[in-house]
């Protein structure tokens, strides 16, 4: 190979991403337009994928679309991902970011609560995986990264629901990329620590938590959204070719203590 970085590109591939809106899906978006890959942005809001969408091509230079979604719908997560691979022509990466937290003891925590957590964060990427399992396979760069947490890895108080399904994703990413591996797709996952978005609003709202938090990082920081680029950049070109079944953590250091 004439230059390593070249390996990084993403040129001519396709890549979906699951809330690609706002947040940490909104700069892995950013990260795969940057490379070179068309994008298909999906949000439930009408509107907000694609003006998310219009924006990435305006600044980025390459197509992207926007799509209204709600993952934990089977119909619709079917419809849209025959709908992406007409429009821009297959579906090479799937970056499953789209995820939920509700927080609570467990006592005041509904049922209805930690299903919708569940259905969000572990039907929803099991759903966009099968849904795009013919395109992966026909892809000759297939790749499926989910977006879990460190808390796939540790526990918190008051997270049952969202450690619950955040440590399904891990296992979810290692039993396909054992299924789909004889296509040569790999799934990986990138497991976050702390990262400033809507998601955190609450805590980030409410200085003792704040600190609290901050305490816990041995970096010192919360991260920010564009600290995931070069995983999910490497994790999705050619660079990861023989990495499969298996994660990165980035969270200042978090789960090494
Ligand atoms: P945000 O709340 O900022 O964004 C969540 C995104 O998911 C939005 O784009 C939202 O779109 C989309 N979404 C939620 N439910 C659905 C659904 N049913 N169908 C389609 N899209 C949906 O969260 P973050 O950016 O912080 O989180 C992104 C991912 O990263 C999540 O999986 C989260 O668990 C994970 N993560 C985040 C961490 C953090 O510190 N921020 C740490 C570890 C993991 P819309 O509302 O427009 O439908």
């Amino acid at each position: 190979m004439a230059n390593t970085l070249d390996q990084f590109r993403l040129d001519g591939r396709v890549a979906v991403i699951t809330g690609g809106n706002r947040g940490l899906g909104q700069a892995l978006a950013e990260a795969l337009a940057g490379a070179g890959a068309s994008i298909a942005i999906l949000s439930r809001q009408p509107g907000a994928a694609a003006v998310a969408a219009a924006q990435l091509q305006a600044s980025a230079g390459v197509p992207c679309r926007g799509y209204t979604c709600d993952v934990t719908a089977p119909e619709q997560v079917e419809a849209r991902v025959a709908q992406i691979a007409a429009d821009l022509g297959g579906v090479d990466i799937l970056v499953n970011n789209a995820g939920i937290n509700i927080r609570g003891p467990i006592e005041q925590l509904t049922p209805a609560d930690f299903q919708q957590v569940m259905a969000t964060n572990v039907t929803g990427v099991w759903l966009m995986c099968r849904a795009a399992a013919a395109h992966l396979q026909a892809s000759r760069h297939g790749r499926v990264i989910n977006i879990g947490s460190m808390l796939s890895l540790v526990g918190l108080p008051n997270r049952t629901a969202y450690a619950s399904s955040k440590g399904a994703i891990l296992q979810l990413t290692r039993a396909l990329a054992l299924e789909w591996a004889p296509h040569r797709v790999t799934v990986n996952a990138i497991l976050p620590g702390p990262f400033r978005t809507e998601m955190n609003e609450q805590l980030l709202n409410d200085p003792a938590t704040y600190q609290a938090f901050i305490s816990r990082i041995p970096l010192g920081r919360w991260g920010e959204p564009e600290e995931l680029a070069g995983a999910i950049l490497f994790l999705a070109s050619d660079a990861a070719s023989f990495m499969t079944g298996t994660a990165l953590v980035i969270d200042g250091g978090w789960t090494a203590r």
